[in-house]
């Protein structure tokens, strides 16, 4: 069903990469083609070769690409000479937008939300988060956890666990603890318990914090999903102890843990909310900031920028919000086939003794290794499948297969994994043997 990509024949010349690119480009590294067009579940290289995609910009693509009605609605909002860049002025597109997003998204939820417009980018939204939290609380430190991922500017690399992407700030990440996240000390330590024990304590060494930032299911850090039990307590605690509770909906909200939010139906509501990626719904850059609005302090202009509301986003996220979520059918959809990942993950897990982690379509294997990791997803690209890995170790190889994935073509997927999973074992097998 998945045509393996034509082997190319005569490769085009692209020194200019190696030439001009600077060298901190990385998923280029893995998936070394050259991309010109993308539709649906399939993205295309200029060689002929076609790619079913697993990765999909890390769910910002969780409706496919360049889905026919959100592409429609933005082909006609620009043929119309509709506004493209507004500083934060009112357009019609804004408007539509939180018009829509109120009525799809809060009323149905029961949610209050005031709608701050961040800069365009996920890590902008988070700095937004931590900001207001530590104005309105006036306390500086902000509780993240292990494995967390919130992006790469200085306030949300702090809050970010990888060694390696710390490495890059250049000065200290100051004002915040990493406490253990749910499981961190395997199941029998109640992670929640320790953090509430220390911030009880006023001789722990643990400061009274402006936020507790998590991830419900943590997506870069190896899919670690936290239990809804585990997550209520720390909605607890943070209330107990006067700190603002922050879920960074980035990569895990839009749908892709099965409902809008990644918290729907868990007994708490947060305080913050970060939402970007799948916003927009068709990979324009687009990112907002949520929060009560009792927390709405800002000073007008306070927190600025340039590129606050993409009105091209706007209108694909209306789109977006309209056609996906007006109902309950696509979140319906999303559910069971995240159920089928789950079962065909845990059958390919359990021939090798693996465990498979996450919730919904957010999804993965724990193989072992980094290194066997970057040999199956190295195999499956070869054969066709864009898939990618995550963790501490990069030893998760993660399924974000688009939501709107048809059943037939996630099995085809998994098909492919399935193989270069056994094959990669049975080379271990054969090196061990030798
Ligand atoms: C991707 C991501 C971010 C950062 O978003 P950028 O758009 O890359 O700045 C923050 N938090 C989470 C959970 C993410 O997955």
């Amino acid at each position: 069903m998945i045509n393996a990509p034509k082997p190319s024949g005569s490769i085009p010349d692209r020194s200019i990469y190696e030439r001009r690119e600077s060298v901190v480009r990385s998923y280029a590294r893995a998936m070394p083609r050259q991309f010109g067009k993308a539709e649906g579940v399939w993205m295309h290289d200029d060689q002929g070769g076609r790619y079913l995609d697993f990765l999909s910009g890390c769910s910002t693509l969780n409706y496919g690409h360049n889905h026919p009605i959100l592409k429609q609605a933005l082909l006609d909002y620009i043929a119309a000479d509709g506004i493209a860049h507004g500083l934060d002025l009112h357009t019609d597109a804004k408007a539509a937008f939180l018009d829509t997003f109120e009525d799809v998204i809060l009323k149905p939820r029961a949610l209050d939300y005031r709608v701050m417009f961040t800069g365009p980018t996920g890590t902008n939204a988070v700095e937004a988060a931590i900001k207001l939290a530590r104005k309105v609380t006036g306390r500086e430190l902000v509780i993240a956890f292990t494995n967390g991922f919130h992006g790469m500017t200085l306030g949300a690399l702090a809050c970010t666990g990888n060694a390696a992407k710390r490495g890059g700030a250049g000065v200290p990440l100051a004002h915040v603890a990493h406490e253990p996240y749910d499981g961190y000390f395997g199941p029998e330590v109640d992670t929640a318990e320790l953090l509430d024990q220390r911030l009880a304590d006023p001789s722990s060494g643990l400061d009274a914090p402006a936020a507790i930032l998590v991830e419900t299911v943590q997506g870069e850090g190896g899919l670690n999903a936290a239990s809804p039990e585990w997550l209520r307590k720390i909605a607890d605690i943070a209330k107990r102890h006067g700190a603002l509770l922050i879920v960074d909906d980035i990569q895990a909200g839009c749908g892709r843990t099965g409902s809008f939010f990644s918290f729907e139906e868990m007994g708490f509501t947060p305080d913050i909310v970060t939402l970007a990626k799948s916003l927009s719904g068709m990979g324009l850059p687009f990112a907002l900031t949520l929060f009560r609005p009792e927390l709405d302090q800002w000073s007008p202009g306070e927190h600025n920028g340039t590129f606050r509301g993409n009105n091209h986003a706007f209108v694909t996220a209306t789109a977006a919000l309209g056609h996906f979520w007006s109902s309950d059918a696509f979140a319906d959809d999303v559910r069971r086939r995240g159920a089928l990942l789950e079962e065909r993950l845990a059958r390919i897990a359990a021939e090798h003794g693996f465990e498979t982690r996450g919730r919904g379509m957010m999804r993965g294997i724990n193989v072992g290794s980094g290194e066997r990791a970057g040999a199956i997803t190295a195999a499956c690209f070869d054969a066709g499948l864009i898939i990618e890995t995550s963790g501490a170790h990069d030893e998760i190889v993660k399924v974000l297969a688009p939501l709107v994935i048809d059943d037939a073509l996630l099995s085809a997927g998994l098909d492919i994994l399935e193989t270069k999973i056994r094959d990669a074992m049975a080379d271990d097998y054969a090196v061990a043997a030798e």
